[in-house]
């Protein structure tokens, strides 16, 4: 029955397949290559599948971040910044400190103190980028808000206010800006239709490329761990 994704932004993708002998619908998500099946039997539209599985998008987002391993941070680990890999270090300061390959954390708080810093530079990345692209498309938006999602990496509401994952700011910067110009060209278009598409190649030019990027990797985001309870 062909490949669909659900969750927003990225998306998962899943395969969808029918089943004489299925008594309900089923997810399962393959521990051997992370492959996500959704099993529908032959009374069930595919509505009502798809339905079911956008529902149990966190919980497929979790299955897969089980299956690629936590990478916690300490003194000593690396984490991607803007896409280019930072080597975690000693640092005299109270909070962290970022620089070109490296970042100086505070000995005594390590992964809270760098992910304040990273939540702080996503932040200030991406209100310049919704700035941006909110003048270009001559729209205003309410205000932003970062999160930690699982399954979308932004969203736009109707009263136009808009939210990003601060791990966006570990992707490589055209990724980041790829994510802004969607959810502002959702100002313009509540939908994903043809016109919202050409608003986004318009703000972002060859954005299919950071998109792909995101379905590929985007999972890797979520691997890092700031603090135990994380
Ligand atoms: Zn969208």
């Amino acid at each position: 029955m062909g490949q669909f994704r659900v969750g927003s932004g990225a998306g998962v993708p899943v395969d969808m397949r029918r089943s004489a002998r299925a008594r309900r619908i089923s997810l399962r998500v393959s521990t051997l290559d992370g492959r996500v099946t959704l099993t529908v039997p032959k009374h069930v539209s595919a509505e009502v599948a798809l339905e079911f599985a956008e529902e149990k998008s966190d919980w497929i987002a979790r299955a897969l971040e089980k299956q690629s391993p936590a990478v916690p941070i300490v003194m000593g680990s690396q984490i991607p910044v803007e896409g280019r890999p930072h080597l975690i270090v000693a640092g005299k300061g109270r909070t962290a400190r970022i620089t070109d390959d490296v970042i100086e954390a505070p000995t005594t708080r390590v992964g809270a103190s760098v992910q304040a810093l990273l939540k702080a530079r996503a932040r200030a990345r991406l209100v310049a980028a919704s700035d941006r692209y909110a003048a270009a498309l001559g729209r205003d938006y309410g205000r932003i808000t970062m999160r930690d999602t699982r399954s979308r990496w932004g969203s736009c509401s109707h009263d136009g206010n808009l939210m990003y994952s601060w791990r966006l700011i570990l992707a490589p910067l055209e990724v980041l800006d790829y994510v802004a110009a969607h959810e502002v060209a959702h100002l313009a278009h509540m939908d994903h239709s043809k016109n919202f598409w050409n608003a986004v190649e318009g703000l972002c030019p060859g954005y299919k490329a950071p998109r792909n990027w995101l379905r590929r990797e985007g999972t890797s985001l979520h691997s890092y761990r700031f603090s135990s309870n994380d």
